[in-house]
């Protein structure tokens, strides 16, 4: 089952992702994260995308092209994947097209996870990440057991640089002007379901789950 997760930022695409890979057995990719693990590496590709992502804009559609090739130079992608996070423009997603077809492959099914701009910013700035195994907590919603430590590997909780209300700002505005596009695109190739993502976590996946059980 090949996927895609769209949404506006905290609208829990992280948290969606690990429980569809654990269910469906796919291969969870996020741009995100790869390109966070670029630019702790200090790579090329990290370098440049640091400062779009530290302002919370769209890192350029070229190095994205760049990182998915590599992407699917891996052959567990056969298998089925979640992207997430990607595409975020058009241009993108008519490159995912022809990089799909040139490997005879196509788009089962795309979440779009729906939850208002106003209830976004309490999520992403009460966010905290584990800096080891990525697990998501929520200082209010979601804390963890000890303050500031992860509960599942006891590694230090940190807040994403681009968690803040200023980045908040423009990467909502870049949602709304480049990626939202990106959801009419595939609804013209019926491809979409939307989810209202305003409610439990455990609600959204059962909602999740119906749908991909008629896809798989
Ligand atoms: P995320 O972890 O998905 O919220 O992504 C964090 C940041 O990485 C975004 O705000 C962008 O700066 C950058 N990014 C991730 N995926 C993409 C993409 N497909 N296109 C452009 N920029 C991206």
């Amino acid at each position: 089952m090949n996927l895609l997760i769209i949404g506006a930022p905290g609208t829990g695409k992280g948290t969606m992702s690990a429980l569809i890979k654990e269910e469906f057995g796919v291969v969870h990719v996020s741009t995100g994260d790869m390109l966070r693990e670029a630019i702790n590496s200090k790579s090329d590709i990290g370098n440049k995308a640091k400062e779009y992502m530290d302002k919370g804009m769209l890192v350029p559609d070229e190095i994205i092209h760049d990182i998915i090739i590599e992407r699917f130079n891996k052959d567990d992608i056969k298998n089925g994947f979640l992207f997430d996070g990607y595409p975020r423009t058009v241009a993108q997603a008519k490159d995912l097209d022809s990089i799909l077809s040139a490997c005879n492959k196509k788009i089962d099914r795309v979440l779009d996870l729906c939850v208002d701009d106003k209830v976004l910013e309490e999520r992403i700035t009460g966010r905290r990440i584990c800096s080891n195994c990525k697990a998501i907590y929520h200082i209010k919603n979601k804390p963890s057991k000890v303050i500031g430590k992860c509960d599942v590997c006891g590694s230090d909780l940190l807040q994403r640089k681009d968690d803040t209300l200023e980045a908040l700002d423009q990467r909502l505005k870049s949602y709304h002007e480049l990626t939202k596009p990106v959801i009419d695109y595939y609804k013209e190739k019926d491809l979409v379901s939307n989810i209202n993502a305003d409610q439990s976590p455990e609600k959204v996946f059962e909602d999740i789950k119906g749908i991909l059980e008629e896809v798989a």
